[in-house]
């Protein structure tokens, strides 16, 4: 049986799943109702109105329809809390859709100003910078958020590591920095194996699922932990607006939390020995990862973040053309955003995820992504090193040619089969 002090490893496993045996099942069973029966008028109009403010499904309550309250989904929220240490959690359809409901709960009520610290996601600075759900931004760096607040501020949101180039930033001060107001901190690089944000003066964790919680590259899913008040005006939310997560989504991603500290620390271990690799490559102007020495000058690794995690950006010499012939040589790695699962991705931020982002804001052309998998350490090493290679072809070098011709004489070859 899990206790509240029950090592991580155990909780990841264990948490969420009370009452399963009760039900004579091992695993959570998936219930796709849309509907629920109501036990009387009387009490499903209860529940309805408890359930639509944000409540939690009482004993003797309906959960009345899945907009409103689903079993599956609850559990996952109940693991994912207990890993942040959070008092609870919230899901959502995508972490888009999480980050929205939390700029929707804070605008209407009456704090629509954001201080933002950059970098952050493409998505999450697109939503920001247009103002699209009625919110208005501030963008500060980290020591500049304290002079950004305003008596209408809602939010301080950071990331950190950050995306893409994994600059840490200390959660402590920053929360200091934020006094009254809470600090969101998008927590998906890290997860909470390696950092629980609310044990450094957070009020929020935002996750996109759709990365390590998953881990699988095959379900999407976003989730917010936070106190009480949150998660019921988050709940009341996403009652009313509809982001909900799938329950087959729901169980995956709470399947997904029994395998996360294994998963995140054998892809970190992968990471750390392919960063030192890398670095070693002519093509390679610098490597993006806090595990390297000079790399983390606020010594918030051990601190703050119990490893520098599995994912590494590369600045290529060659810039835009060096990165295209880059991810576009990979061949174990596969080229598609997204990160966090058992394969190993490569991908562009400037022309993919991070497209949105303001000029001074954008990735530089030069840098690639990688999302280090669970592949053997040997065989992404060659793999990325023969890329290196490739990217380092100058055009109307000889040398590209010759690879030219034996990339048609391939495709001409299966063209055949
Ligand atoms: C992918 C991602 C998001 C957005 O999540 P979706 O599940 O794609 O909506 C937000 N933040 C970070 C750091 C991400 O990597």
């Amino acid at each position: 049986m899990q206790t509240p002090t029950s090592h991580f490893e155990t909780r990841a496993v264990h948490a969420g799943m009370g009452g399963v045996r009760e039900l004579g099942s091992h695993v959570p069973p998936i219930d796709l109702s849309t509907t629920n029966p109501l036990p009387s008028v009387e009490l499903g109009g209860r529940s309805y109105e408890e359930l639509a403010g944000g409540q939690d499904l009482g004993d003797d309550r309906s959960a009345v329809y899945q907009r409103l309250w689903q079993p599956g989904v609850a559990r996952f929220e109940t693991a994912l809390a207990d890993l942040e240490g959070a008092e609870g959690a919230v899901a959502f359809a995508s972490g888009m859709a999480a980050l929205s409901a939390l700029l929707i709960a804070s605008a209407s009520a009456g704090r629509p100003h954001v201080v933002a610290v950059r970098p952050l996601y493409g998505g999450t600075d697109h939503v920001l910078d247009t103002g699209l759900l009625g919110t208005e931004v501030s963008w500060a760096a980290a020591e500049g958020v304290a002079d950004a607040i305003r008596a209408d501020t809602g939010l301080v949101i950071v990331e950190s590591p950050a995306n893409p180039t994994l600059e840490l930033v200390d959660l402590a001060a920053l929360a200091r920095a934020a006094g009254e107001v809470p600090l969101l901190v998008d927590n998906t690089f890290a997860t909470p194996v390696l950092q629980r944000p609310l044990e450094h003066g957070a009020g929020l964790v935002l996750h996109s699922a759709t990365k390590y919680l998953g881990g699988h590259g095959d379900v999407m899913g976003g989730i917010v932990a936070g106190d009480r008040s949150w998660v019921e005006r988050l709940r009341q939310v996403r009652a009313l607006t509809g982001g909900l997560l799938h329950p087959f989504a729901a169980y995956l991603l709470h399947r997904g939390l029994r395998t996360l500290p294994v998963r995140v620390r054998a892809q970190q271990a992968s990471a750390g020995e392919l960063a030192q690799r890398l670095a070693a490559h002519p093509a390679v102007a610098r490597v993006h990862y806090p595990g390297l020495a000079g790399q983390d000058p606020q010594g918030l690794i051990g601190r703050q973040q119990a490893g520098a995690g599995s994912i590494i950006a590369l600045d290529l010499r060659g810039g835009y053309d060096a990165a295209q012939r880059f991810v576009e040589a990979c061949e174990l790695v596969t080229h598609a955003v997204s990160l966090g699962g058992v394969d190993s991705l490569v991908q562009h931020p400037a022309s993919l995820t991070h497209r949105p982002v303001a000029g001074e804001a954008k990735p530089a052309a030069g840098v690639v992504r990688l999302s280090i998998g669970l592949e053997h350490v040997d065989d992404l090493a060659d793999d990325l090193l023969q890329a290196l290679d490739a990217a380092t072809l100058a055009e109307g070098d000889d040398r590209v040619e010759a690879l030219e011709a034996v990339e048609l004489a391939t495709a001409a070859d299966r063209a055949a089969d």
